[in-house]
């Protein structure tokens, strides 16, 4: 019969090059699908409405949230953001494997909703490091970067709470390690 879908979460902090991991492992694995979330946050420049994100308002955002149409949400850097529930469920029941690039809260609120779900955090090789590719980006203001920096000495301190920790040394490296894990679970 019909084997479910995994769920896998996928966190790390802004900065860690987690989207770049992500787009590798994708490139590498197919039946695979990528949860896109909404968000309250303006888009970045090339980033397309319904395949990044899908970007909307705070009064849609409610809505959304008082449907319960959401999986999970969360503020994060003072905009919103929340995974559609129904994609997610269907793909699971397609027998598809999901994954969920989300931050530590919304991983939470999954884990406890979800336990069978697989967690991974991807952790850049150090803080310093971080810094210097939050900055490279080129998109953010500097106060955007500080805040984003606080958020992310935060969310390093929530590894340890993930199924596993992926270190970005390497960004090929690390979507082969990633993929292990996908392939094992
Ligand atoms: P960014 O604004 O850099 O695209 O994303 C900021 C953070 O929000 C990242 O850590 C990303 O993983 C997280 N994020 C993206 N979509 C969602 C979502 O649907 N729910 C939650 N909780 N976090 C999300």
């Amino acid at each position: 019969m019909n084997k479910k879908g995994k769920l896998f979460i996928v966190s790390g902090p802004s900065g860690s090059g987690k989207s770049t991991v992500l787009g590798e492992v994708f490139k590498r694995r197919d039946r695979l699908y990528f949860s896109v979330s909404a968000t309250t946050r303006a888009p970045r420049p090339g980033e397309r409405d319904g395949v990044e994100y899908y970007f909307i308002d705070e009064r849609r955002f409610d809505e959304m949230v008082e449907h319960d149409e959401f999986l999970e949400h969360a503020r994060y850097a003072k905009c919103s953001y929340g995974t559609p529930r129904k994609p997610v469920e269907e793909k699971l029941n397609a027998g598809i494997d999901v994954i969920l690039d989300i931050e530590v809260q919304g991983a939470g609120q999954v884990k406890s909703r979800m336990p069978e779900a697989v967690s991974v955090f991807i952790a850049p090789p150090s803080l310093e490091e971080l810094e210097r590719r939050l900055r490279s980006r080129g998109t953010e203001s500097e106060e955007r970067i500080a805040l984003r920096l606080e958020t992310a000495k935060t969310e390093l301190r929530e590894a340890g709470k993930y199924d596993y920790v992926v270190v970005n040394d390497d960004y090929l490296r690390a979507a082969g390690e990633l993929l292990q894990i996908l392939n094992n679970a």
